[in-house]
């Protein structure tokens, strides 16, 4: 038996949805319009009105908006509603250096736990389970998103945050915590951890996870759930739309529900910014239908992915989106290659090698240079012989995906620095040089 939280809009009809971000977005338009200064003047340069938007066949004629324009209108430019309406801020993590600051209104932070709780409903929660949040609470959206969603579908919430992991791991086991929500990076050395402990999936309740926050592959995937033993749900967002909670994963597993009576999704071509047909592979574009406070439209996320209106063996009716694996500004271009880092970590796990590598691109006598560490497991390392053999096989199967052949180094257990937010995998000495 299939659960929702609000079948209304996740098993709506196609022509229901449609009617909903009709009349949402003509409102939307016009609210942006009538109280965002920076929109109204990119609106206008562009000749657009409000009255040009009467449906979302329109939607292509309003402005993108990028994150370029949220570091020029920072901090308050883009509010669409007098501060004294705003109850909440939250901000990017600063992957990419550059930090975004969101304000909510108490009816956008219920909308976005709304957007929670189906996660943690398609992932199987109920008020029976115990959810523990070990993602970063604080700016950071991961804590206070997944903490709202569980509260609202009555899960009994324990409000971890994030590091400390055998005491998480201890809560886990007095507390019989059955959901785990937190980076997929963080669940892996949760995993780790449990091992080193001497204790077996057996020995904790967990039955889910729902991760996200940053790029996984399917290997680190199937890794994670041996070693917690449960079923792991992606889940996606960011802080620009409320944060975790814009799309989520269902039973089936091929892709991420958006939430599209709230986000509005676009695939584009990054590079001119044309529409592209469902199914094409591009950047994704959301338009916030009814946020109050911070109601972009048209931003660009840099994600690359793909979206599919395939019927879905759960019964949700909402569009769904590929995993994105990798942001257009993560990709690297190594000695001509485009190379992303999940393709690395592709042949990594499916060779047999755990998470924990890490990615160094330099530059010597102008020929870019590629490292790749990885940390062998102490099982691998205490019958490690002929490393240098192993080296150059790793080497050889990366080169076969990539096209160019890194340098392999085999480290000993515990040598990288683990992560209990999200990973930093890659350095790019390059960028330091310039
Ligand atoms: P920052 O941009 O500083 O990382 P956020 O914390 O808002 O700020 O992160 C949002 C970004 O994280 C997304 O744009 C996306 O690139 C990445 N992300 C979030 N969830 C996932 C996921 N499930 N899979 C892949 N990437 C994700
Ligand atoms: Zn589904």
């Amino acid at each position: 038996m299939q659960n929702y939280y609000q079948p209304e809009f996740e098993c709506a009809s196609q022509d229901e949805m449609r009617a909903i971000q009709n009349e949402k977005l003509v409102k939307q338009v016009k609210h942006v319009y009538e109280n965002v200064e920076y929109y109204r003047k990119l609106m206008d340069e562009k000749g657009v009105t409000p009255d040009d938007i009467k449906s979302v066949d329109d939607l292509h004629k309003l402005p993108f908006l990028t994150k370029a324009d949220l570091r020029d209108a920072y901090p308050y430019g883009l509010l669409g509603t007098d501060l004294k309406n705003c109850v909440r801020i939250q901000s990017t993590s600063g992957t990419t250096g550059r930090r975004v600051v969101a304000f909510y209104t108490q009816k956008d932070v219920d909308l976005w736990e709304d957007c929670c709780a189906r996660a943690v409903v398609a992932a199987g929660g109920t008020n029976e389970d115990v959810c523990q949040v070990a993602y970063g609470y604080g700016l950071f959206t991961g804590g206070p998103g997944l903490n709202g969603g569980s509260h609202k579908v009555g899960c009994l919430t324990l409000p971890m945050s994030s590091g400390n992991t055998e005491r998480q791991i201890q809560f886990m086991q007095d507390l019989h915590s059955t959901i785990l929500c937190c980076t997929p990076s963080y669940a892996a050395f949760i995993g780790e951890t449990l091992k080193d402990m001497g204790l077996t999936p057996d020995d904790i309740d967990l039955k889910a996870g729902i991760f996200g926050a940053e790029p996984w592959t399917e290997e680190m995937r199937r890794d994670i759930e041996k070693s917690l033993g449960i079923k792991a749900y992606d889940i996606y967002g960011l802080t620009e739309t409320t944060g975790p909670g814009v799309s989520f994963e269902c039973s089936e597993q091929t892709g991420m529900h958006i939430n599209e009576d709230h986000f509005l999704a676009e695939i584009i071509d990054p590079d001119t910014g044309e529409v592209l047909p469902e199914g094409s592979k591009g950047e994704l574009v959301f338009t916030s239908l009814d946020k109050e406070a911070f109601p972009l439209l048209r931003y660009r996320t840099r994600d690359i992915c793909v979206l599919s209106r395939k019927k879905c063996s759960c019964g949700r009716t909402l569009i769904k989106m590929s995993k994105p694996m990798g942001r257009s500004d993560d990709m690297l271009i190594i000695r001509g290659v485009n190379v992303f880092p999940s393709q690395i970590e592709t042949v990594l796990l499916k060779e047999g090698y755990s998470v924990n590598y890490l990615i160094e691109v330099d530059r010597e006598r102008n020929t870019d240079t590629l490292d790749v560490s990885v940390e062998l497991t102490p099982e691998q390392f205490a019958e490690a012989n002929d490393i240098a053999a192993k080296e150059k096989a790793l080497s050889s199967a990366i080169k076969s995906m990539l096209g160019i052949s890194p340098k392999v180094h085999l480290v000993a257990p515990k040598t990288l620095t683990r992560s209990e937010g999200k990973a930093v995998r890659v350095i790019d000495k390059r960028k330091l040089h310039d």
